[in-house]
Parts: C-alpha cells; sequence; structure tokens
C-alpha cells in the first residue's frame, strides 16, 4: 500500500512523539508498505522517513517548489522527490497517490491536512480509510470538540466515525490492512 502520512514538521518535540514516529516507519516498512509524505527532513517528518529507509522501505516525499528552495528543509534521500508548483498540487498528489491516511501529532499543517481529507471523506470524494495516531492521548480534546460538534447538531451524527483512533502506531497499520483491499 501506500500510506500517506502527515505529522508535526517542528523541531525538539517530546520524545514520546519522535518515538511514535519511528514506530510507525519502522512498521511501514517491516509490513512492506511505501510512505508518500511531504518530503520534510524535519520534526516527526523527517524521523517517520528516516526509520522507513531504516527498515528498508521505500520513501515518496511530495514538496513544493518554494520548500524545497528552503535549506535543510526536503529531506534529499527519498527514493522519489516529487517537487510541486504550489501547495495545493503537492496536497492534490499526497491526495491521490494514497491508499489510507495517518496522522501523527502534528500542529496547524497536520490538523489542515486531516480536516481536508476528513471532509472530503464525508462528502463522499472518496473511502479511503484516515487514522489518527493519537499517542498519549494527543488527539483526545480534538475528539472531544468534535463530539461536541455532532451533539449540537454542527456535525452529522455518523459522520465522526469515518475516521479511526489509535494509540498505537503499529495499530494504524493493521487496521489499514483490514480496511483497504488488496489489487487484484
Ligand atoms: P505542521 O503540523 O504545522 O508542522 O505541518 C506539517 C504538515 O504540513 C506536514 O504533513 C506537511 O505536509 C506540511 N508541512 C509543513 N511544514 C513543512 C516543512 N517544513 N516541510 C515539509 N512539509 C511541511
Amino acid at each position: 500500500m501506500h500510506l500517506t502520512v502527515y505529522c508535526a514538521s517542528s523541531r525538539d518535540l517530546p520524545l514520546r512523539y519522535t518515538f511514535a514516529a519511528t514506530r510507525l516507519g519502522d512498521a511501514i516498512a517491516r509490513h512492506g508498505h511505501t510512505l508518500v509524505y511531504g518530503g520534510g527532513a524535519t520534526g516527526l517528518m523527517g524521523t517517520v522517513a528516516r526509520a522507513v529507509h531504516q527498515g528498508g522501505g521505500r520513501v515518496v516525499g511530495i514538496i513544493p517548489e518554494a520548500l524545497k528552495a528552503r535549506e535543510g528543509v526536503a529531506y534529499d534521500a527519498c527514493d522519489e522527490l516529487i517537487v510541486t508548483d504550489t501547495m495545493a498540487e503537492r496536497k492534490r498528489l499526497m491526495f491521490t497517490r494514497a491508499d489510507a491516511f495517518l496522522v501523527l501529532p502534528g500542529g496547524i499543517g497536520t490538523l489542515e491536512e486531516f480536516f481536508e481529507v476528513l471532509t472530503l471523506r464525508v462528502l463522499g470524494y472518496h473511502d479511503k480509510p484516515i487514522v489518527l495516531v493519537s499517542t498519549d492521548g494527543f488527539y483526545r480534546d480534538l475528539v472531544a470538540f468534535l463530539d461536541r460538534l455532532e451533539r449540537e447538531g454542527f456535525v452529522r451524527a455518523g459522520d465522526q466515525t469515518r475516521f479511526l483512533i489509535v494509540e498505537d502506531p503499529e495499530e494504524a497499520l493493521v487496521a489499514v490492512e483490514a480496511l483497504v483491499e488488496p489489487p487484484s
């Protein structure tokens, strides 16, 4: 499978998140999947990509020209590094290349990516699995807020079930593997 991973670009995060990114990258390689991600070298992005490589797996990075031009941002060791003209094109490719989406802890960029693929799924544009990896309860408050939106009628009942939440990165892979049909 091609697994698109969204996650933090920020440096110097608490170690528990770095461990989770390493575990996910290692599991992606061991399970024989390909990582598709934003092509960054920093934060959890760099950690997950390096862990995939360490495990002998394949890494596809998709990065906009403007970000790549900045020193130290891109992970040059990607097996395939696709440089796009715009951020919109980059997000489109990260979407179309994916069999499923995995969301590790992250900031505004990660949340934006999560909500975009979730919105598209709720509206019926795709039915690819979306899994939040909630390391140490990272996404607990977000899920509580989404529960409130559902209770108060801002979100249709059931829409929330269109993503899964797991604590452990390997569990995320097992869940996705059970949902995605192997190509015939
Ligand atoms: P954030 O969660 O705000 O750190 O943003 C990370 C997400 O946004 C990643 O999944 C990337 O797709 C994108 N992104 C943000 N900053 C960068 C960067 N420096 N290099 C590559 N991608 C980035």
